[in-house]
């Protein structure tokens, strides 16, 4: 087993992972980066849309304050304000510090970073490149990284001297110490099967979203929630898992593509959404607490493109989870189009040149996947499970994970920075943001150990983590009274996992298909205890399936439960048995942790419904925040003892 030592282990290289990576090493720590798949191959290359940040580039109106109250508004006000007050603030400083490392953004016709319209943001906010933002920002965060271990290898002859990237490596536990205190990770190279160790005194956790638990997704193969699990494994909370992101537009046809995302910029640069009668059917589905802010006729929403000043927003621009449900009734009441989903027309909005120079990658996109040409056709679209709002509690200004001494998580693998729904473009700037605050805090938590003992992985626990990984290899009977039979098919368990969660957990719930979902949930996770696999360890798909089995699982669990719970209904979860928003639940934020009796890698997957789900009360907006709002709509909101 290879075992390595670093001051900082950041498992994840997408955007969080390594905007934590960089400021570790700017901080003088040797930073070790983990990622599942090749460097460079995370989830934030796929964004498309752009970063919300509050440059008034466009409408000098804009700053962090109208940010903020945007930020709050989409997330229902369930959001960590002080996350929120701080993504806000800090967001400009995070892409102009981009730029400043190469970033190559489009630009206003004075020479500025241009920024384009999205869902609930009142003014042009998201910095972008054409529909390709993710790729630039990928890009340019690897270009810092390579230009770090260039002056590394000047100053110590080693590129990788303070700054290792190790790909292809999947991480199925943090190790802790017998004080409690984390201690480096344990995990495998995917193509050898070898397990290494890699000690560290701080680790975080930048793994993204949980989307491959559902059966129609935007996400890709990598997010099975590993970084969801690892902290519950390790003993942290997670908050507000039954908010789970179902994007409004997603391809629907043809089957094999179905849920990849079509990017919200085709909205915000005019792209209008109708149903099999031809009808703009946005405007029969602007709630109460949205009414003063969006128009009312077709004409009143067509002017605000060209003068926002005096018109107010097209209802396409709703948040998604307000676009998302309308498009999910208008199917269901067999206004769909042939493959179930509604139109998305940018043909007759816009010149096909303009379509192809702003669109670049959804003209393709459809051309190649779909045989729709976009300039001339209407797009089919469907909602598709794109972002988990929920995620592991940290600190909001150290991005420190709550209970765990060493552990930090930021990107969208963290809770709470979002509310009950994440306004688009919000993901790239939280990972900037938070991703940076993460590796900061990391840094200096592990530079404490400097001069002292580092904590150490008891031997024991690594033992019991290989055991665990191992397990598929010799499923045939199990090994508990529970789980006896024949070895599972990891594929079947996964794909029923996926229909488990799409239909009993999905975009609109009720509590008896909850209930049922728990109760399949808890006998697949016994099954799942028998997940066999067959060859050897060099590289084995369908062992590192069975591994991901365990982290879906949980996170699968957590997401019902908290759903259950929740008797309302909120951003990014509907309950048609509880449809409205009731104020009262705005006090509360569900937790989720491991129940004790299943912690430690031996009964891990035990066939006992392993979550215990508290309700935490949310900690009373500052004032000064408060105030950046109307009275009459933070009574929308808020209890009457919070407006008092
Ligand atoms: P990721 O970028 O997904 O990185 C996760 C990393 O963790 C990867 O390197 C992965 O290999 C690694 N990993 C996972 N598990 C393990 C493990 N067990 N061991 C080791 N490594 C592991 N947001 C916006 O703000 N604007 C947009 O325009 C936008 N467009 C989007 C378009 C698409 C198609 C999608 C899917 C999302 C989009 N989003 C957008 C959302 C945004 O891209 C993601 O939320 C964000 O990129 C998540 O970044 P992250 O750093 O948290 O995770």
């Amino acid at each position: 087993m290879d075992r390595q030592s670093w001051d900082v282990v950041v498992v994840g290289a997408g955007g969080a992972g390594l905007r934590a990576a960089i400021e570790a090493r700017a901080q003088g720590l040797r930073c070790a980066v983990i990622c599942k798949s090749l460097f460079g191959k995370a989830h934030t290359v796929m964004a498309e849309g752009g970063i919300a940040a509050s440059m008034g580039n466009v409408n000098a109106g804009d700053n962090w304050q109208v940010h903020f109250r945007d930020t709050m508004r989409g997330g229902k006000f369930l959001n960590n304000w002080r996350m929120a007050e701080l993504h806000a603030k800090e967001a400009p400083d995070r892409v102009w510090e981009l730029e400043t490392w190469g970033a190559v953004f489009d630009r206003t016709p004075d020479g500025r970073i241009s920024q384009r319209n999205f869902g609930g943001h009142e003014y042009p906010r998201l910095a972008h490149v054409g529909d390709r933002t993710g790729l630039e920002l990928i890009r340019t965060l690897q270009q810092r990284i390579v230009a770090l271990q260039q002056e590394d290898r000047a100053r110590y002859g080693d590129y990788e001297a303070r700054l290792k990237v190790f790909q292809e490596c999947t991480v199925t536990r943090v190790l802790k110490d017998p004080a409690g205190r984390v201690a480096g990770v344990f995990g495998y190279e995917r193509e050898s099967g070898r397990f290494f160790v890699v000690e560290a005194p701080a680790v975080v956790l930048a793994t993204g979203g949980i989307g491959k638990s559902f059966k129609v997704t935007s996400n890709s193969w990598e997010y099975t929630g590993d970084g969801h699990a690892l902290a519950l494994l390790a003993g942290a909370r997670l908050v507000g898992m039954e908010f789970v992101q179902f994007h409004p537009t997603g391809m629907v046809w043809p089957p094999s593509v179905k849920g990849i995302l079509v990017t919200e910029s085709v909205r915000g640069d005019g792209g209008v959404l109708r149903n099999s009668d031809g009808r703009r059917f946005m405007f029969d589905y602007v709630p109460d607490v949205f009414k003063e802010k969006y128009a009312e006729s077709e004409e009143e929403a067509d002017g605000w493109y060209e003068d926002p000043d005096h018109h107010r927003r097209p209802p396409e621009l709703l948040p998604r989870d307000e676009v998302a449900r309308a498009i999910n009734a208008e199917v269901k009441a067999g206004r769909g189009t042939p493959h179930g989903g509604v139109f998305l027309d940018v043909s007759t909005r816009m010149p096909a040149e303009a379509i192809r120079r702003k669109l670049p990658s959804m003209h393709h996109q459809f051309k190649e996947l779909a045989d729709v040409d976009i300039t001339a056709e209407p797009m089919e679209v469907g909602p598709t499970c794109h972002y988990v709002m929920g995620g592991v509690e940290v600190d909001p200004d150290t991005a420190a994970a709550v209970g765990v001494p060493g552990l930090f998580a930021a990107g969208e693998v963290a809770g709470g920075m979002h509310g009950s729904n994440r306004l688009g473009g919000n993901s790239l700037s939280d990972l900037l943001v938070f991703g940076r605050r993460a590796g900061l805090h990391a840094a200096r938590y592990a530079a404490a150990y400097a001069t002292g003992a580092v904590p150490e992985p008891s031997a024991a626990d690594v033992e019991l983590a290989a055991a665990e990984a191992l397990r598929p290899f010799g499923a045939e009977g199990g090994d508990a009274a529970v789980s006896r039979g024949p070895a599972e098919n990891p594929y079947a368990l996964h794909q029923e996992l996926q229909q488990v969660m799409s239909d009993l957990v999905g975009i609109i719930r009720r509590a008896g298909e909850m209930e049922e979902a728990l109760h399949r949930l808890s006998g697949l996770r016994s099954r799942a205890r028998r997940a066999g696999v067959e060859g050897h360890r060099q590289f084995n798909p369908g062992w590192h399936l069975a591994l991901d089995l365990r982290n879906m699982l949980l996170v699968g669990e957590c997401v019902a439960r908290a759903a259950l719970e929740r008797e309302e209904s909120r951003g990014g979860h509907t309950r048609d048995d509880h449809p409205a928003m009731d104020r009262r639940w705005r006090r509360v934020n569900l937790v989720c942790r491991l129940a004790e009796e299943s912690a430690g890698p031996a009964v891990a997957d035990s066939a006992l419904g392993l979550v215990r789900l508290e309700r935490q009360e949310t900690p009373p907006i500052r004032p000064d925040l408060l105030a950046l709002f109307e009275k009459d709509e933070l009574a929308k909101y808020l209890t009457d003892e919070e407006l008092l």
